[in-house]
């Protein structure tokens, strides 16, 4: 039932859902629009173009191409600067992605990279790096985190977002903020103005106000598609009629959209950050790993920094980004092999899947998953920008 914070705004919509079981979703009802005019195909990326294994390795001439079927003990790619993900899950199925939805999803992991970018090309710190990164995402519908952020059981919002710096160790996190524009800028705050790692709820949205942070009201995070995801996570609850999907509709579940970022910069200095609404009809108050700093973001010089996606609490149970640094730090492992242990190995043992972006100190960048896919891409050093929205380009568990 709907909680005392529950916007009144809500009420008619959410009671439809839970009493009218058979509601279905409107035919066409999608997040937001895609672009009007067709468009080719991959067309945002620049650089290598699409990012088949083949057009990687001659157009960037760093992509490592693994052995098909052999175990992974390789990251995918080198001399990478700056990563982001968009969330793991089926990934885009090319079937029934539109070459438009494609674009707009590769669009936004570009614009992502290279509002990055801007920051490491002024020599700005990798922690500027990848707020800047993944506040593009958080501001961008199709994506699990700001605006587009998912809906809770109680049909409202509540967001979590973590940074941390590999030069000291600094970390800061925000969880179940309802107001604050960008959960990551709340997150920096917290590990810069306060003597905490973590504020949650309103007394984070209220640091968040104090100190100037752009906020909104509940509706500002609504979109249609995370609507619909909700009506048939209520149906399919309740056992009835599963809705029809359009191909937006399925695209976003396919994808669960949380995003985060990785960057290394010209100090050597690397930070890692994420941003989440969470998942689909959960409890209110729930939190998930992505505000947990071991769990879902961390960051060491030295090791590595990572942010991850998937089923939090199994991320959390398996500390899932700090387990990666441990086994790089004490077993010694490279961090490809650290990452795949953990991620492909362990975490799927615990009952959930997922994945991470992880960069080391040397630029090697890897992106191991154990859901099917995870939307990602990756920024070298000289300047080429890779995205990855099919489960094919990105195979999982290898
Ligand atoms: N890890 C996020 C959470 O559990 C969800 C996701 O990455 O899709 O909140």
């Amino acid at each position: 039932m709907p909680s005392s914070r529950t916007p009144a705004w809500i009420l008619p919509s959410l009671l439809a859902v839970t009493v009218t079981a058979a509601l279905v979703a409107v035919p066409g009802a999608g997040g937001a629009a895609a672009p009007s005019s067709a468009v080719p195909v991959a067309a945002e990326q620049d650089g290598p173009g699409p990012d088949t294994a083949e057009q990687s390795k001659t157009a960037q001439g760093r992509a490592v191409q693994g052995e098909p079927g052999t175990t992974k003990p390789r990251p995918d790619a080198r001399d990478v600067v700056l990563a982001v993900h968009g969330g793991a899950g089926a990934a885009l199925d090319r079937e029934t992605t539109t070459p438009a939805r494609e674009k707009a999803y590769r669009d936004g992991l570009a614009r992502a990279l290279r509002a990055g970018q801007k920051v490491l090309d002024r020599r700005g710190t990798s922690l500027d790096a990848v707020e800047a990164a993944v506040k593009v995402l958080e501001d961008d519908p199709l994506f699990n985190a700001g605006k587009g952020a998912v809906f809770t059981a109680d049909a409202s919002h509540e967001l979590d977002a973590s940074v941390m710096r590999g030069s000291d160790l600094a970390a800061g996190a925000v969880a179940g903020v309802r107001n604050l524009r960008n959960p990551v800028e709340g997150a920096r705050l917290v590990m810069e103005k306060s003597r905490h790692v973590m504020l949650s709820g309103e007394g984070a949205d209220d640091f968040g106000q104090q100190h100037g942070l752009a906020t909104v009201t509940q509706d500002y995070y609504w979109t249609q598609a995370r609507w619909d995801a909700l009506i048939r996570a209520k149906e399919t609850a309740s056992g009835s009629k599963t809705a029809a999907k359009t191909p937006e509709a399925l695209a976003d579940e396919q994808s669960k959209g949380t995003v985060g970022a990785v960057a290394l910069d010209g100090r050597g200095d690397l930070a890692a950050a994420t941003s989440t609404g969470g998942l689909t009809n959960k409890l209110p108050g729930r939190i998930g790993d992505s505000p947990v700093i071991g769990a879902g973001t961390y960051a060491k010089n030295g090791t590595l920094a990572a942010s991850a996606t998937g089923a939090g609490e199994v991320f959390i149970r398996g500390a899932a980004t700090s387990t990666i640094s441990n086994l790089m730090e004490f077993a010694r492992l490279p961090l490809a092999s650290a990452a795949y242990e953990v991620l492909v190995k362990r975490l799927p043992a615990l009952g959930g899947d997922g994945g991470v972006i992880a960069l080391g100190p040397n630029g090697d960048f890897d992106a191991p998953h154990s859901s099917p896919g995870m939307l990602h891409g990756y920024l070298t050093e000289d300047g080429a920008v890779v995205t990855k929205v099919f489960p094919d380009e990105s195979p999982a568990n290898t």
